[in-house]
C-alpha cells in the first residue's frame, strides 16, 4: 500500500536530503507567519503545497487593488469584497491544499498579544513591513528561544536570514553590525517589485522546510541579499554581537511595550490607531452610525465609511485605519468622534 505522503509529495521525497521522513517531520510541523503581504503569500503558498503540518497567518489589514501586482495569494474579488488579508489568505490556501490547516488571525501583533499569538509554533516567518514589528518579532524569539526567519524587500532589494536565538546573530546583531541588514526606504516611498519579493520568500521558505524537517545541519546561518534589478547577489555569515541588548543582555524593550505607540504608520497616507483593547461589535457600530454617515459598510470582517477627505476602517478587535492623514492628532480626533473614546 501506498504511504498516504508519497502520491501527493512524491518529488519532494525523491529528493535525497528530505526523503520520506523530512516529509513527515515536516507534515507534523507548524509555523506562524506574522503580516501577510507579498512576502507571506510566495512563501505561504510553497509551505502549504509542501504539505507543512499547520500555518498561522496573523494580518492587521485588508486587501486593496494596488496590492495585487505582487501579493499573488490575493484575487481581484478579494479586494472588492474588502477581506482581511488573514481571511483571505485562509480561504485561497485551503484551496491550494485541503490537507494543511490554515488559520487566519485578524490581528495586529503587539507587545499586548505576542505571547499569544506566537507561541507554541517551532517557527516564526517574517512576512512584515516594517521594522517595529520585526523587533518585536526578534525579542519574543529570543526570549523564547524559537527560530524565525528575517525577510525584508523594497524596490528591487532584498534581504533574509535564520535566526536561531543562541546559535546565530539575531535582528538586533544584524541591524548593529551590517550595514546594508535592514531597508533605509519603505514599498511606500519608493515601491517594490513581484520578482524581488518571491527571491526572498523562496529563500525563506527553504530555510523554513529545513527548519521544520528538523533538517538543521542543512541551514546556511549567512545573510544573503540580493538586487534582481543589478543582479547583485551577497552572502555573508554574519557573527554575533557579543554586545548585543537583546541575545546578549537579554533586554526585551520591544516585548516590554516601551516603544510601541498606539498609532503607527501603516502605508503612504494612513495611519493606524489602536487605543482601546476591546472587541468592537461591528454591527451596532454600524446601526449607530447609520444617522450621521452616509454609506457605512460592512463584511462581518470590518466596517468602512468615509468622512471626506478621509476613509476609515474598522476592525472588531477595536483598531482603525485612516487613510487620508499622517497625523495622528487628526487620526485620534477622527477616532474618538466615529467609534468612541
Ligand atoms: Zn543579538
Amino acid at each position: 500500500m501506498t504511504h498516504p505522503l508519497d502520491q501527493k509529495y512524491s518529488r519532494q521525497i525523491l529528493f535525497a536530503p528530505l526523503g520520506r521522513d523530512g516529509q513527515q517531520r515536516l507534515s507534523n510541523s507548524s509555523a506562524a507567519l506574522v503580516g501577510c503581504g507579498a512576502i507571506c503569500a510566495a512563501v505561504s503558498n510553497l509551505l502549504v503545497r509542501a504539505g507543512t503540518g499547520g500555518l498561522r497567518i496573523i494580518d492587521r489589514d485588508f486587501v486593496e487593488l494596488s496590492n495585487l501586482q505582487r501579493q499573488s495569494l490575493f484575487t481581484e474579488s478579494d479586494a472588492r469584497e474588502s477581506l482581511p488579508k488573514a481571511i483571505a489568505a485562509e480561504r485561497n490556501l485551503r484551496a491550494i491544499n485541503s490537507d494543511v490547516p490554515v488559520e487566519g488571525i485578524v490581528a495586529d501583533v503587539t507587545p499586548g498579544n505576542a505571547a499569544e499569538l506566537l507561541s507554541g509554533f517551532p517557527l516564526i516567518l517574517d512576512g512584515t513591513d516594517n521594522f517595529e514589528t520585526r523587533l518585536l518579532i526578534n525579542d519574543f524569539a529570543v526570549q523564547s528561544n524559537t527560530p524565525w526567519i528575517y525577510t525584508a524587500a523594497v524596490a528591487s532589494y532584498g534581504v533574509t536570514m535564520a535566526i536561531r536565538p543562541g546559535q546565530t546573530a539575531c535582528l538586533a546583531c544584524l541591524l548593529d553590525t551590517v550595514s546594508g541588514a535592514g531597508l533605509e526606504e519603505t514599498c511606500d516611498t519608493v515601491g517594490v517589485l513581484g520578482p524581488i519579493v518571491n527571491v526572498v520568500a523562496s529563500l525563506e521558505a527553504a530555510e523554513a522546510m529545513k527548519i521544520l524537517s528538523g533538517s538543521f545541519a542543512a541551514l546556511h546561518e549567512r545573510l544573503l541579499t540580493c538586487d534582481i534589478w543589478t543582479g547583485r547577489f551577497q552572502s555573508i555569515h554574519p557573527e554575533r554581537n557579543p554586545e548585543c541588548r537583546v541575545c546578549a543582555g537579554r533586554q526585551f524593550s520591544h516585548l516590554a511595550g516601551e516603544a510601541q505607540p498606539h498609532i503607527t504608520m501603516c502605508g503612504r497616507d494612513s495611519v493606524q490607531i489602536h487605543e482601546r483593547n476591546r472587541a468592537l461589535d461591528l454591527k451596532t457600530l454600524q446601526e449607530r452610525l447609520a444617522s450621521t454617515v452616509p454609506d457605512v459598510r460592512q463584511n462581518g470582517f470590518l466596517l468602512r465609511f468615509r468622512v471626506p477627505p478621509y476613509e476609515m476602517t474598522v476592525f472588531s478587535d477595536g483598531r482603525a485605519i485612516l487613510k487620508g492623514t499622517k497625523d495622528p492628532a487628526v487620526a485620534r480626533s477622527l477616532y474618538a468622534k466615529y467609534i468612541g473614546a
